[in-house]
């Protein structure tokens, strides 16, 4: 299934749609494309018809903020399974061996057992050699520096939602 994401006028992200209900919105001309990436094409004997991945309402709507709940795979989604400490990612080939999503674990800045919280600030993704090097020590006490700073992502559904196209990054701060 083909995504959409849908801002508001103002470009806030507002929701993902199925590429088939953006068509409908881009018929009718409520949205207008806003990138040229391609999320799915339409055809019909006389049309081909495509959908954008990233879609903007020709009017605002006014749409109440909503905070995105913490999960481990929310953090994993958010960090792209990254490691926040040495920054090989899922993909990456490490001594002949193509890193998987499990090469992946959620490590706490403030380590649980010192009561370190399960919070968008204080979790991250970490490879495996990082974590077990990491252990029970903060990462100032480990001399292990963040690449990027764990932050509550801006929007809630995203996050629970997996992999998210590069063509949306840009709208949604991340
Ligand atoms: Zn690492």
């Amino acid at each position: 299934m083909s995504r959409v994401l849908l801002l508001n006028a103002s470009y806030e992200p507002l929701r993902i749609l199925p590429a088939t209900r953006a068509l409908q919105l881009l018929v009718r001309g409520m949205v207008e494309p806003v990138t040229d990436v391609i999320a799915a094409r339409f055809r019909s004997p006389s049309i081909t018809l495509s959908v954008p991945t990233v879609v903007r309402l020709q009017r605002y709507v006014f749409a109440p903020k909503r905070k995105a709940s913490w999960s481990k795979r929310a953090v994993m989604a958010r960090d792209n399974y990254t490691c926040i400490y040495c920054g090989i990612e899922v993909g990456d080939t490490v001594s002949g061996h193509s890193l998987t999503k499990g090469d992946f674990t959620i490590d706490h800045l403030m380590p649980r057992s010192r009561g370190g919280k399960n919070t968008w600030s204080n979790t991250a993704c970490a490879c495996g050699p990082c974590n077990r090097r990491k252990g029970s020590r903060t990462p100032h006490e480990a001399g292990m520096r963040l690449r990027w700073e764990p932050k509550r992502p801006r929007v809630g559904y995203l996050v629970v939602s997996g992999d998210i196209p590069e063509s949306w990054k840009i709208y949604l701060e991340m």
